[in-house]
C-alpha cells in the first residue's frame, strides 16, 4: 500500500514545540505533534471503496495488513507526520476557549488520483494535548454512526467529510458511569475521516481570541491558497478585500450546506463553531439525527433537550450566528465591518431564496414563484398536524394519483381525522392546479422529484439495528446499508424494508442511541 503524503497544513503553520501528550494550553501554534496510540487487536469492519479510490488505494490495498496497521493507528505510514489541530469554539452559545482535536489525529494530506490533496484523520486513535479530561477514544457505536452517515450524506449530495474505514480496536473503552457507580465498557473503534480540509471556524477564532494575529494571517492565507484560489485572481494578496471575499465565500458555502440538510431532514445536533467546517462541509457526526416524522422542533441531542438550540428548524439561524463569530475572528484582517455585515445580510437573503428553490424542487415545480410560499407553509402545517414521515411523504407525492390514501405509508397514526382528510384534500387540489401551470408531464415530474427526494436516508433506527448486530459480531448490516445508501434516490425494491417508517420501539431516545 502506498500513500503519497505532502503534509501542507503542518508546513503552513507553526508547530507546538512540546511533544508530549500532556494536556495543555497551546499558544501561537496551529497544531501539536502526536502519535496514535497502538491498539491490541485491530480488525477491519468496513471500507468505503470510493473513498479508498480517491486517495489512490485499490481493493487489494484495503485488504492488506498495512491498511489495518495504518488505519487502526498501529503504524505511522512513511511520509506522515501525525498531528492534532489546535482550535477553539463557541459551545451552545458560550465561548469555550481552547478545544482542539481531543480524539482526532491527522496523518496529513495525501495527493489523490485527481491530483487533489485529501487530509486523513483517525478519530478515536488516542489522547492528544487537547483531550482535556477525556480519553481520546471512540466506541464502535458512534463510529458506525459516523462512518455510515458521512457516506450516506455524500451520496445524497450533501457537502460532507468522507469516511474511508472503520476498524474495531479489540479493546474495551470505558463510557458513561452508571447510576450504581459502575462503569460501562464498550468496544473501541477508529474511523479514518477524509476531507480536503478539517479546518473549522474555531481554528480562526482561537487565534483571534488570543490576539495571535500573525498566526491568524498565516492560517487565512493558507486556506485561501488551498481552497479558494480563484479569489487570488480578483484580489490583492493580504488585502482586506481578499479576506472579506473569503468570508463571503464561506458564508455562501454554509448556506448551501444547511439548505441541503433541510432537504433531506438531517439535524446536525451540535452546531458549535468548532464543528463548522471552513469549507461548508458537514463535519463531526456526533448526536445527529434524521427526521422521521416532520417536526421543526425536533433535536436529537439529549443534552439540548431543554433549549433545543440545535433543533431542525433552527439550523439556518444557528449557522448565521456561527458566521457572525467567524466574522468577529476575521475582523482584525479586514478592519472594516461593512463588507462582513454585507455578507451576513447576504447569508439571509441567499438562504431564503435557496430554501425556496429547494422546496419548489421537492414539490416537483420547475421554479419557485412568490405564491408558492403559501403552498409550502400550508404543507408544513399539515405535516405537523398528524405525525407524517417527511421522506415517505415526498416519495408518495411523486405518484400520479394523489388522494389521502396515497400517503398512507407516510402516516404514523392509524386513524386520520375527518378534518385532516379534508385539509389534505384541499391542499392537494391547490397543488395539482399549481402543477398544471407548469405543464410538465407526470413522468417528468416524478423523475425530477425522485432525484431530490431520497427514498433511503440513514434513519436513526437503521443505525441502531446495525450497531446492535455489530456489537454481537455481525458486520453484515453495515455492509448492506453502505450499499443501499450509495443509491438513496433509486427505488431498490429489494431493499424496501430499509425505507420503512420508524418502528414504535425506536420512537424514544432510550431505544435509539443518538451518540
Ligand atoms: P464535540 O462536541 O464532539 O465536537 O467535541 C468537543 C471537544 O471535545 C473537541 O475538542 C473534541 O476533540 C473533544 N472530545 C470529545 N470526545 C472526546 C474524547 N473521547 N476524548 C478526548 N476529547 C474528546
Ligand atoms: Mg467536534
Ligand atoms: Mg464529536
Amino acid at each position: 500500500m502506498h500513500l503519497q503524503f505532502d503534509n501542507r497544513f503542518v508546513a503552513a503553520l507553526p508547530a507546538d514545540p512540546e511533544t508530549t501528550n500532556q494536556r495543555r494550553q497551546v499558544h501561537k501554534a496551529g497544531y501539536s505533534w502526536v502519535t496514535p496510540t497502538p491498539v491490541a487487536n485491530p480488525s477491519l469492519v468496513a471500507v468505503a471503496s470510493e473513498v479508498a479510490e480517491l486517495i489512490g488505494l485499490d481493493a487489494r490495498d484495503c485488504r492488506s495488513q498495512d491498511f489495518l496497521d495504518v488505519f487502526s493507528g498501529n503504524t505511522v505510514p512513511a511520509g506522515a507526520q501525525p498531528f492534532a489541530m489546535c482550535y477553539g469554539g463557541h459551545q451552545f452559545g458560550n465561548w469555550a476557549g481552547q478545544l482542539g482535536d481531543g480524539r482526532a489525529i491527522n496523518l496529513g494530506e495525501v495527493v489523490g488520483q485527481d491530483g487533489q490533496p485529501w487530509a486523513l484523520q483517525l478519530k478515536g486513535a488516542g489522547a492528544t494535548p487537547y483531550s482535556r479530561t477525556a480519553d481520546g477514544l471512540a466506541v464502535l457505536r458512534s463510529s458506525i454512526r459516523e462512518f455510515l452517515c458521512s457516506e450516506a450524506m455524500h451520496h445524497l449530495g450533501v457537502p460532507t467529510t468522507r469516511a474511508l474505514s472503520l476498524v474495531q480496536t479489540g479493546e474495551q473503552v470505558m463510557r458513561d458511569m452508571m447510576y450504581d457507580g459502575n462503569a460501562e465498557f464498550e468496544p473501541g473503534a477508529v474511523v479514518c475521516r477524509v476531507s480536503p480540509s478539517f479546518v473549522r471556524f474555531g481554528n480562526f477564532q482561537l487565534f483571534a481570541a488570543r490576539d495571535e494575529l500573525t498566526e491568524l494571517r498565516m492560517l487565512t492565507n493558507f486556506v485561501i491558497q488551498q481552497h479558494f484560489p480563484q479569489l487570488l485572481e480578483d484580489f490583492e494578496p493580504d488585502s482586506s478585500s481578499l479576506v472579506a471575499a473569503f468570508f463571503d465565500a464561506v458564508c455562501q458555502r454554509t448556506v448551501r450546506m444547511v439548505v441541503e440538510w433541510m432537504r433531506v431532514g438531517f439535524v446536525h445536533g451540535v452546531m458549535n463553531t468548532d464543528n463548522m467546517s471552513i469549507l461548508g462541509l458537514t463535519i463531526d457526526y456526533g448526536p445527529y439525527g434524521w427526521l422521521d416524522n416532520f417536526d421543526p422542533d425536533w433535536t436529537p441531542n439529549t443534552t439540548d433537550a431543554q433549549h433545543r438550540r440545535y433543533r431542525y428548524g433552527q439550523q439556518a439561524n444557528v449557522a448565521l450566528w456561527n458566521c457572525y463569530q467567524l466574522a468577529n475572528a476575521l475582523y482584525p484582517l479586514v478592519n472594516d465591518s461593512m463588507p462582513l455585515e454585507a455578507s451576513l445580510e447576504a447569508f439571509q437573503a441567499s438562504y431564503q431564496s435557496q430554501w425556496q428553490a429547494m422546496m419548489a424542487s421537492k414539490l416537483g415545480l420547475i421554479a419557485f414563484q412568490s405564491e408558492d410560499g403559501a403552498l409550502i407553509a400550508d404543507l408544513e402545517s399539515l405535516l405537523t398536524q398528524t405525525e407524517t414521515d417527511l421522506t415517505l411523504f415526498f416519495r408518495c407525492l411523486a405518484q400520479p394519483e394523489l388522494t389521502v390514501s396515497t400517503f398512507k405509508p407516510a402516516f404514523y397514526d392509524e386513524q386520520i381525522s375527518v378534518e385532516y382528510r379534508s385539509a389534505l384534500t384541499t391542499w392537494l387540489t391547490t397543488y395539482q392546479a399549481r402543477l398544471a401551470q407548469d405543464g410538465r408531464s407526470q413522468a417528468e415530474r416524478a423523475t425530477a422529484m425522485n432525484a431530490v427526494n431520497p427514498k433511503f436516508i440513514f434513519r436513526n433506527y437503521l443505525a441502531q439495528q446495525a450497531i446492535e448486530l455489530a456489537e454481537a459480531g455481525d458486520y453484515s448490516r453495515i455492509h448492506t446499508l453502505l450499499e443501499v445508501l450509495r443509491k438513496p434516490y433509486d427505488a431498490q425494491p429489494e431493499y424496501a424494508h430499509f425505507a420503512a417508517r420508524r418502528p414504535d420501539w425506536a420512537k424514544t431516545k432510550a431505544g435509539c442511541s443518538m451518540l
